[in-house]
């Protein structure tokens, strides 16, 4: 287990644009376990290679805690819809805001083996994919936000933010 160093806020990388990974190489599967370990253990529901410093088009997430995904190259192909909801990004740590995102999501990419797949989200995985997707073109939540960036302890206890 390794886990690999957050960039944040003010990081040029989190700005750029990532490249499609076009062979799959030890590196890189390194790379995908470590996206996990250090997922798991900020208690983030997503992660995308930018923020950890590596500006290739790869994301792993995990909304339930069981059900890791990984996905090489991702594109959204369908989408409807609308969900409300406060977000947070491991990247912007102790900040949350309010972002609408369609409440149904279908991408296709890669996976570890390089193989086509799909996969459908709804509320949850389907911000998480939106949200995902937006670093690899070196985009931030922030710039969505409806109203006040809050703090996170300045929440109400009946509001909850995941963390991608
Ligand atoms: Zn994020």
């Amino acid at each position: 287990m390794a886990l690999r160093t957050i960039r944040t806020l003010g990081d040029e990388v989190l700005s750029k644009k990532c490249k499609e990974v076009t062979e799959m190489t030890p590196r890189i599967k390194e790379l995908i376990q470590d996206m996990f370990d250090t997922m798991y253990a900020e208690y983030g529901v997503g992660l995308a290679a930018p923020q950890v410093g590596i500006l290739k088009r790869i994301i792993v997430m995990d909304v339930t805690g069981e059900d890791p995904i990984v996905m090489i190259n991702p594109r959204i192909v369908e989408s409807s819809g609308e969900q409300i909801g406060n977000e947070g990004c491991l990247s912007v740590p102790g900040k949350t805001g309010v972002v609408r995102r369609p409440n149904y999501v279908k991408a296709v990419a890669l996976n570890e083996e390089m193989q086509p797949i799909e996969i459908e989200g709804t509320e949850l995985l389907a911000r998480a994919i939106c949200h995902e997707l937006e670093h690899l073109e070196g985009k931030l939540y922030l710039e969505r936000v409806e109203g006040e960036l809050m703090n996170v302890s300045d929440e109400d206890e009946e509001t909850e933010t995941e963390f991608e």
